[in-house]
């Protein structure tokens, strides 16, 4: 335990920094470290205080909930105080959430578990059922009014249905949806102007704008989770409030589900969480509600959060760090990959040194140089992107794009209409080959454990791997006493028998993976996965590409995609090596691969709260089905979203089965 001294110094020291980025957030929109680095200072003075109760600062940080600025709106006190959330990171933490309500219940509970939106608070008075004032959350008691920015913002009914009570207060978040968010920044940049670095930040600039023409371009949206007052019309639960909230047509989070267990919650948890870079908004965890209203009086609140909710939030996406160094990767289809080296930082208890910079254009997007400061993102498994400069360098270098390939030294080319400079020496360019191998062996490829980008490139700099072939070679060799593997350091009699093993245990490929592995330009998994099915078997599938030439077109796939598997297969140095792979692996084929949707054909209207159709459409080709842009007589399914077009009327005509956005996220998450 530290002594008191350094107690009063430590504590001061955090508030001091709590408030200082308080100001930002709350004031000026903008942050400058991650919300995970905000959390620990917050956990961190907590602890103290909890420690030394007597030396509790007057302006500490944890005694409000938010800030009000003074100097730009007017603040309306809110009807009932709106409340904070309780944190948590792990599951013991929800764990001993559930625990605690169980026991101050002593009975069975239900849980509503709904995504936390990122965006910022809003409350919307109706009287006489007309939308009088909308408020922000401001410091928990009083909230700014920002009733002129909400005329325009999606979602937001001005007016409540004839049956609802007459006067009520609809609570909820307002957001920017990701693509919005994108847009905006884009237009920004070309007009010079300073980049939000989050759609939160976006938001909550647009929305505490004192000219409501600028909240209106801004787009904004709404989505209400709970709503104060007369709850008799209602029932008696969250979920009950949602679900008459939807019957009428209101703007809701999605997905959300009412829990009976513990398990229930976490898996739901985990689940969003995997799939929550295809939802269209950001969120930043999931809330937990005990869903009955009774029982939520029964555990009551504390001054800054309710007893009966818990918020489980994400691990960190963002981060600030600096721009470092750029190099140059030269990937398998020769493209040069600007690569960003950053001053490293942890997000999510993940170290990160390096994003990805896509291509020229991205820099000059993101109007960077060397030295700025930057804002990070990490979504999920996915490299880390840089989002935005949150502060330029004083001294700031210009990055320099290579001229000749840095790995052959070939002339580098940028092909028309390409954003991509790529070196075109394909057999002779060490870096392409070495790519392509890594690509062939990685986790949706042929999936090779202990062969990565590390043994690889000692084997080719030995000459042992060239082509695709000599990795099922390689066993042979070394019996044949061609070539010695444990001289190599790291190369130890057992871990070159796991290789071996792990090699020949990749010898039966999947059709699909086999396509992909090869590396083609533009044929990702969809993409082989599409063409696998459409040719059943390799014969056909080399033939139709090498031999006959058809003109049959292939659903799904368009002529760039064409262009490119054909002049892959017509170079012979790639088509002898397909021919030697042939002898040495077995492709298997699927067979009955079913599903409901499988060779079923589907047909999409309208936009979805949760996924953007892009996304739906490819995960159900993965499940077999034929995506069609019209209804007719073969259509099997109508996915039928939000503002739907001509096609409902057709397929209600022709009796199809329709489902709507609740069913299509139950369907696609399976
Ligand atoms: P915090 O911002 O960490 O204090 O978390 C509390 C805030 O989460 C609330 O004031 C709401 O603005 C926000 N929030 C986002 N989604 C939800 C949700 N589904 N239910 C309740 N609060 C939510
Ligand atoms: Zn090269």
């Amino acid at each position: 335990m530290i002594s008191k001294i350094d107690a009063k110094k430590k504590i001061s020291e955090l508030v001091e920094q709590i408030n200082y980025h308080d100001e930002l957030y709350y004031k000026k929109n903008y942050q400058e470290i991650s919300d995970e680095e905000y959390d620990k200072l917050r956990r961190e003075l907590l602890e103290l205080e909890k420690n030394f109760p007597e030396i509790k600062l007057k302006n500490s940080p944890n005694k409000t909930i938010g800030k009000i600025d003074n100097n730009q709106f007017r603040t309306i006190k809110h009807n009932s105080p709106m409340l904070s959330l309780n944190n948590a990171y792990s599951i013991d933490e929800v764990e001993s959430f559930y625990n605690k309500t169980f026991n101050s219940l002593n009975k069975n509970f239900l849980i509503l578990a709904e995504t936390k939106v990122d965006g910022l608070s809003a409350s919307l008075r109706y009287e006489n059922r007309k939308l009088k004032i909308g408020l922000t959350r401001g410091d928990g008691v009083k909230g700014e009014d920002i009733t002129r920015n909400l005329e325009f913002v999606e979602g937001i009914k001005k007016k409540l249905p004839s049956e609802f009570p007459e006067n009520l207060e609809i609570r909820g978040e307002i957001f920017i949806k990701k693509n919005i968010f994108e847009e905006l920044n884009k237009k920004r940049k070309d007009q010079g102007k300073p980049l939000f670095s989050t759609p939160r930040n976006a938001a909550a600039g647009s929305v505490r704008q004192l000219d409501p023409e600028i909240a209106k371009e801004r787009k904004l949206s709404f989505y209400g989770y709970t709503v104060i007052g007369d709850k008799s019309f209602f029932g008696n639960s969250i979920s009950k409030i949602r679900d008459i909230l939807k019957i009428f047509n209101f703007s809701l989070n999605h997905p959300a589900k009412l829990c009976s267990s513990l398990d229930e919650m976490v898996k739901f948890y985990k689940k969003v969480r995997d799939m929550r870079s295809s939802l269209n908004y950001d969120i930043d965890g999931i809330v937990y509600k005990l869903d009955n209203i009774e029982e939520q009086k029964k555990l009551g609140q504390t001054a800054r959060f309710p007893r009966w909710a818990l918020a489980h939030k994400f691990p960190a996406e963002n981060a600030i760090t600096t721009l470092k160094e750029v190099s140059f990767q030269v990937g398998r289809t020769g493209t040069i990959t600007p690569v960003a080296i950053l001053g490293e930082v942890t997000i999510g208890g993940v170290k990160i040194n390096r994003a990805t910079l896509h291509n020229q254009d991205e820099i000059r997007r993101l109007g960077l140089s060397l030295g700025d400061t930057i804002s990070i993102q990490r979504a999920g498994d996915v490299i880390p992107k840089i989002t935005s400069v949150v502060k330029k360098s004083i001294r700031p270098v210009k990055i320099i794009f290579p001229e000749q390939c840095p790995s052959c030294g070939s002339e580098l080319y940028r092909l028309e209409k390409e954003a991509a400079i790529r070196c075109i020496n394909i057999s002779n360019c060490k870096e392409q080959n070495i790519s392509s191998l890594v690509h062939f062996v990685s986790r949706n490829a042929f999936d090779i454990p202990g062969l990565g980008e590390r043994q690889i490139r000692i084997f080719w700099n030995k000459k042992f791997i060239k082509n695709f072939s000599d990795i099922f070679l390689l066993e042979d060799k070394v019996i044949n006493k061609k070539i010695i593997l444990k001289d190599i350091e790291g190369f130890g009699e057992k871990s070159i028998s796991n290789l071996f093993e792990a090699i020949n245990s990749r010898r039966n490929v999947a059709f699909d993976r086999l396509i992909y592995s090869l590396g083609i330009r533009h044929v990702g998994q969809g993409i082989a996965l599409i063409i696998s099915r459409k040719f059943q078997n390799i014969e056909k599938f080399l033939s139709y590409f090498i031999e006959s030439k058809s003109e049959e077109k292939i659903e799904g796939i368009g002529e760039i995609i064409i262009n490119s598997v054909t002049s892959y297969l017509q170079n012979s140095e790639n088509f002898e090596e397909i021919k030697k792979l042939l002898k040495i692996i077995n492709i298997k084929y699927e067979s009955n691969i079913s599903n409901k949707f499988t060779n079923k054909v589907i047909v999409i209207t309208g936009s979805f709260q949760s996924f953007s159709r892009k996304v739906i459409e490819k995960k159900l080709i993965e499940k077999g089905a034929k995506i069609s842009s019209s209804v007719s007589k073969k259509t099997d399914f109508l996915f039928c979203g939000e503002d739907p077009g001509s096609k409902l009327e057709k397929a209600e005509k022709l009796n199809i089965k329709i489902l709507n956005s609740e069913d299509v996220i139950e369907e696609i998450n399976d």
